[in-house]
């Protein structure tokens, strides 16, 4: 029997919504078959669902045979019309594991301290210091052994490979049964379990077994066959499953090799994460309160691996190129996150000196709590908003306890990167309307979408380009696509209803990208006001962090309510080095006169409009420049929460001294 219906769940059956249908879907005896456009498939599969890209309010015809065919079909049914299915479960205790999310990770054994240069040399990205057993992170490239079966060792070897999807699911299981994910961790695990087990990709790694192909080549070709079935599909939100099917495909390559996969979920506490690159993503949701220090190969100050790390009060050296290489079999590691210091088995002396000066740092710590509550003013009494940059709203308490005036700088990306689709109006709405609820009365300033550059996320496909920081990123990708700009502003407007909410535009560089935009938000609030949902209007403030900007900033202060002044990219641009590129990282420096003087005349020209000049930028937390900044004209400073007591105890100090 069959029935057909229009697909109400919101956005469709993507990632989360397909494996919820198809949990559904097994709990009947029947073969369930869901129909779109002529084509079949059976509903018990999530990659094949997925690969059908069955989309919101698109007709489709679920079809059963079978003793239950009936409840089957009026359950299927109920859930194809239901807006929220498959969200509305997204914070119950999960189910669901975690560390299949990420792709498998393999230690390197420590071993004994050997008698190379202790001492190495990286970009001090992360201020701090700290000791601490060495967990080194270095995901080891997978390869097939690319050898021909005898026919009497295929039978063994489907064995061998049924074992070893079997070990992934139950680690899958095992961790569900233990972690707390976030709601969006827990959607992308349900996906990647559901992968594991689908027939789409264990059917067609057996047939390729069958045709005499060893398990582990098998693997690598059929995740990269149904990879790109999943990249072919006209949908960015399935595009990004490529993704899931390599990671999945990875772990049971890793079982069949009989190599453990140790991922930052088992960092011991207060160990050193080693890796040569580790994604922004990755280190976001690892265990952050039990990593000591982070070294790695790739990364600038400005990275933000190097961000991530600051906002959580964690030293980190990045930058060492080549030489990371060294600490792969390192046993303990002390950093110095101020200075760039790695030190690799440090000796009897050189590890009292650390004990003593994590000692002092704890107690200087300590010490500038007092300025939690304190609130700074300028010899002439003006108030120097003293906000944090945050990236989610996790890190809202941490901003809090640190005294936070607010946020300076809200950055949406990570909204963004860390679901498997972009997020719905509703959802971002929600967000914003939270971070505003939090820090009210004082402002909290979102800056619309700043990705491309270093910061691509799927769902958005971006160009192949020469140089991605010189690209499509920030404003210009944001007014190139309104049906994913106009989200985001409509549920600014929604969540300006709470009265603090101000808007900042990135990576303007002239102004017709302000006067766009505010045409943009224009039809949003005519839209939301003819559809009668509650919006008000808000602040619509710029970021300056081209030498374009800087250059037309009177100009630009005539169409704005406020600057904020971006240092670590103005920085990369006024002097042309890569924030990320460490052979670089000397020019990269915020107090090169150069650097400082484009500073210096946005914010002259802020003032003399009248409109208030901050910076959100990592320049903006320290403390040898806080009064240059503050003598400037700047009243707001964003910076990492770890920095707001300090930053607050220098402005403080400053105008005493005046
Ligand atoms: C900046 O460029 O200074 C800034 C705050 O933005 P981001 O680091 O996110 O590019
Ligand atoms: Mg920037």
């Amino acid at each position: 029997m069959e029935r057909s219906t229009i697909v109400r769940v919101h956005e469709g059956l993507h990632a989360r919504p397909a494996t919820r249908f198809v949990k559904l879907a097994k709990g009947f005896e029947s073969d369930v078959e869901i129909v779109k456009d002529g084509k079949a498939v059976s509903a018990k599969s999530s990659v094949k669902l997925m690969l059908l890209a069955v989309k919101e309010n698109q007709e489709v015809t679920v079809r059963a045979n079978g003793a239950d065919a009936i409840e089957a079909i009026e359950a299927l049914i109920g859930y194809l019309e239901n807006p929220r299915a498959g969200l509305d479960d997204e914070n119950e205790a999960g189910d669901e594991g975690s560390e299949a999310a990420a792709p498998a990770r393999k230690a390197t054994p420590a071993a004994a301290p050997t008698d190379r240069t202790p001492e190495l040399q990286g970009v001090a990205a992360s201020e701090g210091v700290a000791i601490g057993p060495a967990f080194a992170h270095f995901p080891p490239e997978i390869e097939g052994p690319d050898r021909r079966l005898q026919a009497d060792e295929i039978e063994g070897e489907l064995k061998r490979f049924r074992g070893a999807v079997a070990s992934v699911q139950a680690r899958m299981d095992r961790t569900l049964a233990e972690n707390n994910l976030s709601a969006g961790d827990r959607g992308i695990v349900a996906a990647l379990r559901d992968i594991a087990a689908d027939d789409s990709l264990t059917g067609e790694v057996e047939r390729l077994i069958q045709g005499g192909e060893d398990a582990v080549s098998a693997v690598i070709a059929a995740a990269a066959t149904i990879a790109a079935d999943f990249s072919a599909v006209d949908d960015h939100y399935l595009n990004a499953r490529a993704d899931d099917v390599h990671a999945v495909g990875r772990q049971v390559c890793l079982a069949l090799l009989g190599q453990d996969e140790v991922s930052l979920e088992t960092i011991p506490q207060g160990a050193i994460l080693i890796a040569d690159d580790i994604g922004a993503w990755d280190l976001a949701r690892a265990p952050l309160k039990r990593i000591g220090g982070v070294v790695c190969g790739h990364g600038g100050a400005t990275s933000h691996i190097a961000i991530i790390a600051r906002s959580h009060g964690i030293p980190a050296v990045l930058g060492l190129g080549d030489k990371i290489n060294e600490l792969r079999t390192a046993r303990e590691v002390a950093i110095d996150g101020s200075a760039g210091h790695v030190i690799v088995d440090p000796d009897e002396a050189a590890r009292a000196d650390f004990a003593r000066r994590v000692e002092a740092a704890a107690q200087e710590r300590a010490g500038l709590k007092v300025f939690k509550n304190v609130t700074p003013t300028r010899a002439d009494g003006t108030v120097i908003e003293v906000a944090a940059n945050i990236g989610s709203l996790e890190e809202i308490e941490a901003a809090q306890e640190a005294g936070a005036m607010g946020v300076g700088l809200f950055r949406t990306e990570l909204l963004f990167m860390r679901h498997m689709h972009l997020p719905s109006e509703e959802m971002q709405a929600e967000t914003y309307s939270a971070l505003a609820r939090a820090f009210a009365p004082h402002p909290v300033i979102v800056r619309t979408l700043d990705i491309g550059g270093d910061k691509p996320i799927a769902g958005i496909e971006f160009p192949d380009e020469e140089n991605p920081f010189l690209g499509w990123r920030g404003i210009r990708m944001c007014l190139d696509r309104p049906d994913i700009f106009k989200k985001q502003l409509r549920a600014l407007l929604r969540a300006a209803v709470h009265g603090n909410i101000k808007v900042m535009l990135p990576m303007v560089s002239e102004i017709a990208e302000v006067t766009r935009t505010r045409a943009l938000v224009e039809e949003c609030a005519a839209e939301l006001k003819t559809e009668g949902v509650p919006h008000a209007g808000f602040d619509l403030g710029v970021m300056i962090e081209t030498p374009a900007a800087v250059l037309i900033a009177p100009a630009l202060a005539k169409e704005v309510a406020f600057f904020s002044i971006g240092t670590n990219d103005l920085t990369q641009y006024i002097m042309a080095a890569d924030r990320l590129n460490p052979t670089v990282a000397k020019l990269n420096d915020v107090t090169n006169p150069a650097v400082m003087s484009a500073i210096e005349l946005t914010a002259k020209a802020g003032v003399a409009a009248g409109i208030m000049v901050g910076m959100c930028g990592e320049a903006a937390g320290r403390p040898d420049l806080i009064p240059i900044f503050i003598g400037m004209g700047l009243t707001e400073l964003s910076m990492s929460p770890a920095s707001i007591q300090r930053a607050k105890k220098t402005i403080a100090a400053t105008a005493a001294e005046q």
